[in-house]
Order: C-alpha cells, then structure tokens, then sequence
C-alpha cells in the first residue's frame, strides 16, 4: 500500500495521541484530538469504550504509529526494519536511529520545515543540498559529519521562513549543529534512542515483526 494522503487529524485520533503531523498548525489551531480523542468512524468511540486491546493489537498500532509518524509506506518500512535488524545492538532502536536519520527527518529537526510532510516537499523539489550537492530523494541516509543546507536561492522561501519563526524545533537536538543564519546544518553523531523524543514502544514493533 502507498502512502496516506488522506486527513492527517484522522491517523491522530486512531493512534489516540498527538502526532504533530499538520506542522505549526497543530500548535496554532484547534486539535481535534483534543475535542474527539477516540477513532474516527462509525464505531470509533464503541471501541473506546471496549475492554483492553489484545497483544496483537497493541503491537500493530505501535508500529502504525511510528509508521504514521514519519510519513512511510508499509513496504519501506518493512525493509527498513530488516535492515535494521540486521546490525548490532538493539533492533527496535536501529529502527528509530534509521528513521530519524532520513534526509527529511533531519530538515524538519533543523527547523527548515515544521513537519515532515513539509520537509520531505522541500527534499523533492531539490531545495536542500547535502556536502554541497542537491539530494531530492527524502529517504536519503544522512551519516555523522553530513552538512545538511537550504539551497542558496531557497534560503528565502516562506515556508523556511516560516517554520524557523514558529520554532517547532525541540530545544535541544545534541546530535545536530544549526546555524539558522546560514540556513544550514550538520549531523555530529548519529541519534541513540535518549536524543528521538518519541512516546513509543519499539519493542512491541520488533515482536510483531517476530511472529
Ligand atoms: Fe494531529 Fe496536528 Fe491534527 Fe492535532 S492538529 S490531530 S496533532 S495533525
């Protein structure tokens, strides 16, 4: 199955938290999860209402969520998860370092985009460059000492513009350097799972891979 282009409010209020998936509207706006925090549809509130979601289920929506949360196909993530099983340490951990390592996910934390959904337009349309040459393709693994940077004749445009200002950025992102002034970048280290400020349980994601 591709990707999700459908209403984005909807995939928060199925995974029942927050997402973030609208960028600075989600701060400036009122977030329907916060009116209507059970699944959307017609049974959605009854199955609020029924008792404790099976294993599976759980395990299922984790893996949904984190799928939802960066914006990726079910078959790219289904790779990305053999890939990441295939190194040392912890699966469910090179999962979320492999994620968060992707071209777009490293604009959107710099602050050029306020989503990711913003961030991988930006990729695609050639308006970031990595060690000074043009990369469109989103999934682009970015590797310690990559400088990440908004084109030259990007570096005004509104959207950039617009996320810098609304500073939907976390604070601290140790693992990075930004210079907003240059509109630029770099990656220090890779992520380890303290630095992904995500409120999910990889784990679950590597037993449903496991059955
Ligand atoms: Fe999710 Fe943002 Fe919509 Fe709220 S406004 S439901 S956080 S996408």
């Amino acid at each position: 199955m591709g990707r999700y282009t459908g209403p984005v409010c909807k995939l928060c209020r199925r995974e029942g938290q927050k997402l973030f998936l609208k960028g600075t509207k989600c701060y400036t706006e009122k977030c329907p999860i916060e009116r209507r925090n059970y699944a959307p549809g017609q049974h959605g509130l009854a199955q609020a209402r029924r008792r404790k979601a099976s294993d599976y289920a759980q395990q299922l929506r984790e893996k949904q969520k984190v799928k939802r949360i960066y914006g990726v196909s079910e078959q790219y993530f289904k790779t990305l998860f053999e890939r990441a099983a295939k190194q040392p340490g912890v699966t469910g951990e090179n999962l979320l370092v492999l994620l968060e390592s992707r071209l777009d996910n490293v604009v959107h934390r710099l602050g050029f985009a306020s989503s990711r959904k913003q961030a991988r337009q930006l990729v695609q349309h050639r308006h970031m460059e990595v060690n000074g040459r043009t990369v469109d393709v989103a999934s682009y693994q970015v590797k310690p000492g990559d400088e990440v940077r908004v084109r030259s004749g990007s570096r005004d445009l509104v959207p950039v513009q617009a996320s810098l200002e609304a500073k939907t950025r976390p604070e601290t992102v140790r693992w990075l350097t930004i210079d907003e002034g240059a509109r630029a970048g770099r990656m220090l280290e890779r992520p380890t799972r303290a630095d992904i400020p995500l409120a999910v349980q990889e784990q679950l994601i590597v037993e449903l891979y496991s059955k």
